[in-house]
């Protein structure tokens, strides 16, 4: 503890933490190292971790990086991170992403931008940056982010980390504070592959408070990481050989199929038509989970009040107009349009369809297949300020990552070397619902 809490003194103007839990991080290494004497001690003793300031902590501050919830104090812990504590890891801060998980640069964080440690004047990518930068700077072992959309995978690619996506409904829910609820994803970060399976076996499982977490078994993944088979690898046509992907990206990624295939692997070409709309479908019903999600926020039971306001209306109003910043704004207002009686049909019951198509397509594309390869993203990390001012180019930055969370598939990405800056590569793996072993022994393999 005393090691990363010096690390994270030195790096602090990364501004990776947005509060770090020095007196009681200590107070718990201490109780650990009595049970590692007594020989009581966890299967995560020792293991620092850093949450991301969307995850509830009993008596501790949760913002969401969010105006609309300054000083609001969680009364119990999320369950991800209690099944940390109860297996001895020690919890040494939260970490700042953008403002309920929206954004794919770390930029819309009322507690300021996190810079990328490779190159301090590019993002570290979101909206999860502060749990990547945090695993990239050695500020702690490993780091809980969400996911909903890529929030773990495209970090982790910018600033050259493992990152995981576990299936949908794999890790419980509750004390997250919701972004797209049908979407969101705990997922881990960290530098090697075994602290991340061990982390996500800990984590995983059902859980009593949240009945959409799903009651399959989980395997101990980090006992699991050999592989020796033949794997049959598809990659899809379209995510390899478009414009939108850097060039280096886009060798890095031939490279590594060909490696496969004079190993003795399966690689087959397939095509994907609907890449198109996978974008689309994704920010249609996210932002319509997000507007119904984020109308609890008005003033009367959490965080922020304002204090302009004159009678219960002015209230609702002023609190959310001052406490929700531009792009969550932007959400609510797509979502609500999107939701609305004249609308619903055209884009929302459109895009659930489309959904279903996207999650047909892949899951059939797994059963024949152990993995499809992709990107993680169509380029390296990006500089602070190239696409604040529009939307549209920031929501291009998810097009490889969304399909996976459309789908509700696990998806891992590993670092996949440098492009000429020195600036790190993400490749990115998916494989069937539930079969997150598979994926981290064949990461494990390729890494
Ligand atoms: N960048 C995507 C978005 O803004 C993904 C975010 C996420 O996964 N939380 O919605």
């Amino acid at each position: 503890v005393n090691y990363y809490l010096k690390n994270i003194q030195t790096k602090a103007h990364l501004n990776a933490f947005v509060e770090v839990y020095r007196e009681s991080a200590l107070a718990q290494a201490e109780k650990v190292d009595q049970k590692i004497i007594e020989g009581k001690a966890g299967r995560l003793a020792g293991m620092v971790v850093g949450i991301k300031d969307v995850l509830c902590y009993q008596d501790h501050e949760s913002n969401a990086s969010s105006k609309i919830l300054k000083g609001y104090k969680s009364q119990y812990t999320a369950s991800a991170v209690q099944r940390l504590i109860d297996e001895d890891a020690i919890i040494i801060g939260r970490l700042n992403c953008d403002e309920f998980g929206m954004g794919s640069s770390n930029e819309n964080s009322v507690h300021g931008r996190t810079l990328n440690a490779i190159d301090e004047s590019r993002v570290p990518g979101g909206s999860s940056g502060g749990s990547a930068v945090a695993v990239q700077a050695n500020l702690c072992t490993v780091s809980l982010g969400t996911d909903t959309g890529g929030s773990v995978r495209q970090p982790a690619a910018f600033t050259g980390v493992v990152g995981i996506k576990p299936t949908y409904s794999r890790v419980s829910r509750f004390g997250l504070i919701a972004y797209a609820s049908s979407f969101d994803t705990i997922g881990v970060f960290s530098s090697n592959i075994r602290d991340n399976a061990l982390v996500l076996e800990v984590m995983a499982g059902s859980d009593e408070f949240d009945s959409t977490a799903s009651r399959k078994p989980v395997p101990h993944y980090s006992e699991l990481l050999h592989f020796d088979k033949q794997a049959k690898v598809a990659y899809l046509k379209e995510t390899i050989y478009t414009d939108a992907l850097q060039g280096e990206i886009q060798s890095a990624t031939l490279d590594t199929l060909e490696k496969l295939r004079k190993e003795g692997h399966q690689v087959d070409e397939v095509n994907f038509p609907l890449l198109e709309y996978v974008l689309p479908t994704y920010y249609i019903l996210t932002t319509a989970e997000a507007s119904s999600n984020l109308s609890r926020f008005d003033g009367v039971k959490y965080g922020y009040r304002s204090p302009n306001a004159h009678n219960l209306e002015s209230m609702y109003k002023m609190t959310r107009s001052e406490g929700f910043g531009d792009e969550v704004k932007r959400r609510i207002m797509l979502g609500t349009f999107v939701l609305s009686a004249s609308y619903y049909d055209a884009y929302f019951t459109k895009a659930q369809r489309v959904r279903r198509l996207i999650k047909e397509f892949t899951e059939n594309l797994l059963d024949k297949y152990d993995y499809i390869i992709m990107p993680t993203t169509p380029s390296t990390a990006f500089r602070f300020g190239e696409h604040s001012n529009d939307p549209v180019a920031m929501y291009l930055e998810d097009l490889y990552t969304v399909q996976a969370s459309v789908s509700g598939v696990p998806a891992i990405s590993i670092p996949n070397g440098t492009d000429q800056q020195g600036l790190p590569i993400g490749l990115q793996i998916m494989a069937n619902s539930f079969k997150e072993a598979d994926l981290y022994a064949f990461a494990n393999y390729l890494s």
